[in-house]
């Protein structure tokens, strides 16, 4: 019998690449290819890619600098290795990526995964392969659904992705030249993935999209059915304690997805919904389609739904033209919603996109300095935020073992960590836990039921 092939698959960037990297691994599975965390071991490396930001895209550069070393060494052993480019920078650089690195024998965007066994065969047999078009058939509808083994190894949570693409066309953004148009799968093909992982022992599932909340896929009655009238199918499965969904654009924020908040328990009450700026003249030269006020509209009106609901955000300083007084507007916007948390970068132009050719780029220092001011009010939130927690008793969704001997590490209902010494037995369970004190990144608490402490007495007095 011949031992299994290795695959080490790397993921950069999103929650929608995570997901993409799992299918990729289970399509790859029936091929012969088992899974490992080196790409030391590997006879086949996929580095997904990000294309978001500039960081993202030199990371992939350099990352192919080490594989190539690995494969010189496995040339100098007599053995194959293939190094394969995915995502979004291949989708949006392949022929300049197959240009500047000798080192990569296949590149191929995100709607061509469903292709992989057939193009890895083409490029181990030595062609150099480029695969970044939109074909005509769906790929959902041809990867390989989660494995039952692969996925119990993956965790109780798990993402889904329901939604591809986006029409939004933001000025900043790459997502609609290298996903596409917004893409819906079908209702039932959703829920038929979701109770498979329920299967294999998820209980909370994320739904994601670039856009989720545009969510139109077809329902049974062969109409589209909207991102709220899904969660409500998909909280159907048995098993299925918790739903989240990500990226949420404020437009499509609709009276079936806030009414979701109130009618369903497994609903969790934390919104990610990224603004960006909180400048009116700002949002307008994004292409964001809303003003200050539409959005804090929606936050009101989701707060009159489900009152103990949390927002977070994603903000974009120095974009080009942004004036302190604009940028002023975006502190004050933080100030107004009071976010639980929120991801903060600075402008950075992708080429191809039309932010990337405005005039009155702000200068880099000043975006730098704009940057430091904003994640200083948005860590005074967050802080405070914690802070409100203690004392408080949570539904805990249990995932793996915590740092210490006896500790379980899980997540609370606005997704922070949560460390409670319960027994192993308890991962996969939820159960209430009493905050008792907080740090930086993790709350710890105790069990409701038993009064038993998040750490080992001798770490707690340490200050560990
Ligand atoms: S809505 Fe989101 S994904 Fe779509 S263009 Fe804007 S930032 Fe990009």
């Amino acid at each position: 019998m011949t031992s299994p092939r290795k695959l080490h698959v790397k993921s950069f960037g999103c929650q929608m690449n995570v997901y993409d990297s799992f299918r990729m691994a289970d399509t790859l599975a029936p091929e012969g290819f088992a899974e490992t965390e080196r790409p030391e071991d590997a006879d086949l490396v996929i580095l997904n890619t990000c294309h978001i930001r500039e960081k993202a895209t030199d990371k992939v550069y350099s990352e192919l600098g080490y594989l190539r070393l690995l494969k010189e060494q496995a040339a100098a052993e007599g053995r194959r290795f293939t190094v394969a480019v995915a995502g979004c920078v291949a989708q949006a650089e392949g022929r300049e990526i197959i240009r500047r690195a000798k080192t990569v024998d296949l590149v191929v965007g995100p709607q061509s995964y469903h292709r992989l066994p057939d193009l890895i065969a083409r490029a181990e047999a030595g062609e150099r392969v480029i695969d970044t078009e939109f074909p005509a058939e769906d790929k959902f509808d041809v990867l390989k659904s989660p494995r039952r083994e692969a996925t119990r190894k993956r965790g109780v949570s798990a993402f889904v992705t329901v939604q591809e693409g986006c029409d939004k066309f933001c000025t900043f953004c790459v997502v609609p030249y290298t996903r596409g148009v917004e893409v819906s799968r079908p209702v039932e093909k959703i829920f038929a993935e979701v109770a498979r992982l329920a299967d294999a022992g998820v209980r909370e599932v994320t739904l994601i999209g670039q856009n989720v909340n545009a969510y139109h896929g077809e329902g049974a009655d062969g109409r589209p059915w909207t991102l709220g009238r899904l969660l409500h199918r998909i909280a159907e499965v048995p098993g299925i304690a918790r739903l989240r969904y990500t990226t949420s654009h404020p437009c499509d924020m609709d009276g079936s997805l806030i009414a979701a908040h109130r009618d369903l328990p497994a609903l969790m009450p934390l919104l990610h919904l990224p603004v960006q700026s909180g400048s009116d003249r700002i949002l307008a030269a994004m292409n964001r389609r809303h003003t200050r006020a539409d959005y804090l509209a929606i936050i009101a009106q989701a707060r009159a739904t489900r009152p103990d609901i949390a927002f977070t955000s994603d903000f974009i300083v120095g974009f080009p033209g942004e004036s302190e007084d604009d940028f002023g507007a975006t502190l004050s916007l933080v100030d107004e919603v009071g976010y639980s948390s929120a991801y903060t970068f600075k402008f950075s132009a992708r080429p191809g996109t039309p932010a990337a050719d405005l005039g009155d780029q702000v200068p880099e220092d000043v975006k730098s300095e704009r940057l430091q001011r904003l994640q200083r009010t948005i860590d005074r939130h967050y802080a405070r935020f914690r802070a409100r927690c203690v004392g408080r008793t949570f539904d805990v969704l249990f995932e793996r073992k915590g740092r210490y001997p006896g500790q379980l590490a899980g997540r609370s209902p606005y997704l922070l960590p949560v460390q409670v010494m319960a027994p192993a037995s308890m991962i996969g369970e939820i159960a209430p836990v009493t905050i008792t004190e907080v740090s930086a990144n993790s709350l710890f608490g105790v069990l409701a039921a038993d009064g038993v402490g998040s750490r080992p007495r001798a770490l707690a007095q340490a200050g560990a």
